[in-house]
């Protein structure tokens, strides 16, 4: 039998029970509570610098098992082999590129949809399914219905969850967007996606209403019934405060450093610096995860836009949002006021005391705002650094970084090579790419042209779709290189979805029995 890890969770609602293939198929710990790892396994060095001399599934696996994930080997080796194979469209899976000797690129949008969501999203629904069939051989009673994923979506998590979910066993996906809330680009990503068990609407509303309505059906407990008793379905959001999304992005901090000890960016041991442009606080902790396991991170750089909640946070040891308000910006995955994982870090960071972070989460329930304790502040401070970044500069530092190194950064990267640049020390950092430029096609065009945020594009451009604009800037910003063929393949794709529904729990909920009376499931 492999090693078995089991999993707490951050409000002690459950014991230490609980193993991976639990874990990833409930999600969230009953009580709220996130589960994490209760052993968190160390590396060695020479294990992790191999990770540079195969193939990124086989590093990838060695994690899973190192983590104790309650598989057989082969299943793992398996999932790992279909999930960072040619889906990605360099057998590097997360390259890193180096701009100078102090600063590297590690590079994560070379998945399917072009964004870092795909790092964990062609990973996680592959060890879902897997994890229902070994609870279904278990008799266990959570696996017994298959899985209905509803995502509400502001564009880049909808199409990577689809790419990840669709043709998978025993699960089924449907998205919805706001309608003309999203670029022209995002949408046709969505609406062209393949799969048999897949599904789009785009709902009459925007963001915040389209994620009320879907919120709203999870909460509804009749509706729940009828999906269990009608088409034995059980609902699940499959968001990134689940587990199994969480571990496979921890592997490429892994596999990052060894590639910066095999082509001599650092030597072996020599520590470095990351810097994570940061929404959800996933990305980030997953580095502080990569650290504990044994890679020479030194410091945690976190980056925000003007949505400047957590790194208030890290500078303050108060997390408070009750003046602040949502703004949208040209980095829209990192608008955010609410960061999930913290929750994550915070129990690491306090001594796994779960007390503490239950009144801190019903403090920011009741009151909207917390302080942690001075041991927990310390504690951060000790690894984390933070700083937030206004909208002009971002747009600047695309400009400047194309000038100096002739590399075409996206307006989330932006804000994270600003912040590295303002709080590096000696170390080498190593700045998380999170998307691939074409994807923000207009704010980038922007940046390069020295246009401030909002203000039109010039003359002809003013009147080009997505694609013809990403086509633009690649024509004439010769360092831009070519637009992803993966992108530039869409625009000929026929559209598979483009129903539209009013942003409500009672509208979504008649287009789910609509999806899967169309799909003939009805017992
Ligand atoms: C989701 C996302 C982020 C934020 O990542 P977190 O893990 O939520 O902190 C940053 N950039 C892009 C492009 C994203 O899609």
């Amino acid at each position: 039998m492999e090693y078995r890890n089991s999993y707490i969770d951050t409000r002690g609602a459950t014991g230490g029970r609980t193993t991976f293939t639990e874990a990833i198929i409930r999600g969230i710990a009953p009580g709220g509570g996130l589960f994490v790892p209760k052993v968190v396994p160390r590396l060695a060095l020479d294990t992790i610098l191999d990770f540079a001399r195969k193939p990124y599934a086989q590093g990838a696996a060695t994690v899973f098992r190192a983590f104790g994930v309650d598989l057989p080997s082969a299943t793992i080796d398996a999932c790992m082999a279909d999930a960072y194979a040619t889906n990605f469209d360099t057998p590097a899976i997360a390259p890193v590129q180096s701009l100078d000797s102090g600063t590297h690129i590690l590079e994560l949008f070379h998945g399917p949809t072009l964004a870092f969501k795909d790092m964990a999203l062609q990973c996680m629904p592959r060890f879902f399914s897997a994890s229902l069939d070994a609870l279904r051989r278990a008799d266990a009673p959570e696996a017994e219905e298959d899985f209905l994923i509803l995502v509400a979506t502001s564009g880049d998590t909808g199409k990577a969850a689809l790419e990840g979910f669709a043709d998978r066993e025993h699960t089924s996906i449907i998205v919805y967007y706001p309608y003309e809330g999203v670029s022209s680009l995002q949408q046709a990503q969505m609406l062209t996606t393949q799969g048999s068990n897949v599904c789009v609407y785009g709902l009459r509303g925007n963001f915040d209403t389209c994620q009320t309505a879907v919120k709203q059906v999870f909460g509804d407990a009749g509706f729940a019934e009828k999906l269990a008793r009608s088409y034995r379905l059980r609902l699940s959001s499959a968001n990134s405060i689940n587990w199994g999304r969480l571990l496979p992005q921890v592997v490429y901090y892994l596999n990052a450093y060894a590639q910066m000890v095999a082509s001599g960016a650092v030597a072996a041991g020599e520590p470095i610096d990351v810097c994570v442009p940061t929404g959800n606080f996933g990305n980030i902790l997953a580095a502080w995860y990569a650290a504990e396991c044994g890679t020479p991170i030194e410091r945690l750089l976190c980056a925000s836009n003007t949505n400047r909640v957590l790194a208030d946070f890290i500078n303050t040891g108060s997390y408070d949002i009750r003046e602040r308000e949502f703004v949208t910006t040209p980095s829209p995955s990192m608008d955010i006021l609410v960061s999930s994982n913290l929750e994550r870090q915070l129990f690491e960071l306090n001594g796994r005391n779960a007390e503490e972070i239950r009144s801190w989460m019903q403090a920011l329930g009741e009151e909207q705002r917390f302080t942690v304790s001075r041991q927990c502040f310390a504690a951060l401070r000790k690894r984390f650094s933070a700083d937030w970044v206004s909208v002009d500069e971002s747009l600047a530092t695309i400009r400047a970084v194309y000038a100096e190194h002739h590399y075409l950064l996206d307006p989330h990267t932006a804000v994270g090579y600003t912040v590295a640049e303002r709080l590096r020390g000696s170390n080498p950092v190593l700045v998380a790419a999170t998307a691939h430029w074409c994807k923000f096609g207009a704010d980038v065009y922007r940046g390069l042209a020295g246009i401030r945020a909002e203000e039109p594009l010039p003359g002809e451009l003013a009147g080009l779709d997505g694609f013809a604009l990403i086509r633009s800037i690649a024509e004439n910003y010769e360092y831009a290189g070519a637009v992803p063929q993966r992108m530039a393949e869409l625009e000929g794709k026929a559209q598979r979805f483009g129903e539209m529904r009013d942003a409500n729990a009672e509208a979504v909920e008649a287009s789910v029995e609509e999806f899967l009376r169309g799909r003939g499931q009805t017992a």
